[in-house]
């Protein structure tokens, strides 16, 4: 508990601020950036002017559709799921921020299993949530029989799954979706940021009466990070909560637009999905010929890989050569752990040619 202030004594940030850590992930003026998992693919060119049109048609002197209905009923459409299921926001950040501002909070607890995405425990604990950290197997898929230990444990109200997880690739069985719901009375969320990418999905298991939530992004396949649009597809009383706490207006005109034009170009979005699946084989396998490098199973559109000996040197080594990828070296679990974004093939090429030589440097 912070101590009362005096009056007139300087205001200071809350207390429990001091001990997190911004979320960085340092951009450096390089060729080739494989290091957010972004789409290398700027959206198609009738795409913006589609989107543009439709934007000068509009009254920007007024607050934007609150609830961003003619939205959620396209998106809803597209996915075969009632647009009462469906809540949208700036980002799927901003969605998960909003569930844990409803179902957080003081003298409550979220479970994650590290390795995973760090914005599950940063938000959770910005809203004041109590995080509760499991560890994942040593092929980093959820232990049901850990999870039902941490869960009777903790009683956690939100449980954070992430399918394909960020930053290992790994995809979850439905079987161990279904085994979350059943050992707790909590939300299992199930971030499916890179969903589109994967060989299976949880989105057709969300249930009116049932506490499966399912986040997603237009960030990576629909090439739209800059517009900062994702959604989560919940049960309605869910959905309701989400509504309540959320800021009124949040979500910006331009972007309720782009979502729902965006929608009229699936048919490229799936053949950039297809490419980048290829690509994402193609790199792991061109990675299993470099010597002292393991690359692990992902079903996302990036590739965590090991090297033997000095990541970090490697690291650096890449950036010289211009290419940027994470450096996962230092996070838990992950000693000697790099992750890179599938880019174009041309990009793609760029990396390979550089880990080659990086990997060979510091083996030297
Ligand atoms: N979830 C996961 C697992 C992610 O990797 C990311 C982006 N790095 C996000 C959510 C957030 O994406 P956005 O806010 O752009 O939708």
């Amino acid at each position: 508990m912070s101590e009362p202030r005096e009056p007139g004594e300087p205001v200071a940030p809350r207390d429990d601020l001091g001990a997190l850590e911004g979320y960085h992930s340092p951009q450096l003026d390089v060729s080739v950036r494989l290091n957010t998992n972004e789409s290398p693919y700027p959206p198609p060119p009738e795409f913006v002017d589609r989107w543009l049109a439709a934007l000068s048609d509009t009254e920007l002197n007024r607050y934007p559709d609150r609830s961003a209905s003619e939205l959620r009923v396209a998106l809803g459409a597209h996915l075969g799921q009632p647009s009462e299921r469906l809540f949208c926001a700036n980002g799927s950040n901003e969605v998960l921020q909003t569930l844990l501002l409803a179902y957080g909070g003081h003298g409550r607890r979220a479970l994650v299993f590290e390795p995973t995405y760090a914005l599950h425990s940063h938000i959770a604990r910005i809203t004041g949530t109590e995080v509760v950290a499991g560890e994942r197997q040593a092929d980093f898929t959820i232990s049901i029989e850990g999870a039902r230990e941490l869960v009777a444990e903790h009683d956690p109200v939100v449980v954070f799954a992430c399918s394909p997880n960020n930053p290992t690739g790994t995809v979850e069985d439905a079987d161990t979706i279904d085994a979350l719901l059943t050992a707790t009375k909590g939300l299992v969320v199930v971030d499916e940021a890179y969903g589109e990418f994967a060989p299976r999905r949880t989105l057709d298991r969300v249930r009116d009466d049932g506490r499966l939530v399912v986040v997603c992004t237009y960030s990576k396949v629909w090439s739209m990070a800059a517009l900062r649009l994702g959604f989560a597809v919940a049960p309605p009383w869910v959905v309701e909560r989400l509504e309540q706490v959320v800021l009124p207006y949040h979500l910006p005109l331009a972007t309720q637009i782009a979502g729902r034009v965006a929608l009229d170009f699936r048919a490229e979005m799936h053949d950039r999905v297809e490419r980048l699946v290829r690509e994402r084989e193609r790199v792991a396998a061109a990675l299993a010929t470099v010597d002292g490098v393991t690359a692990f199973p992902s079903g996302a559109n990036f590739v965590l890989f090991r090297v033997l000996g000095d990541a970090r040197a490697v690291w650096k080594r890449l950036v010289a050569r211009g290419v940027l990828v994470r450096d996962c070296s230092g996070w838990p679990r992950l000693a000697g752990c790099l992750r890179v974004t599938v880019g174009t093939p041309d990009e793609n090429d760029a990396f390979l040619a550089a880990l080659r030589e990086s990997v060979t440097e510091v083996a030297a």
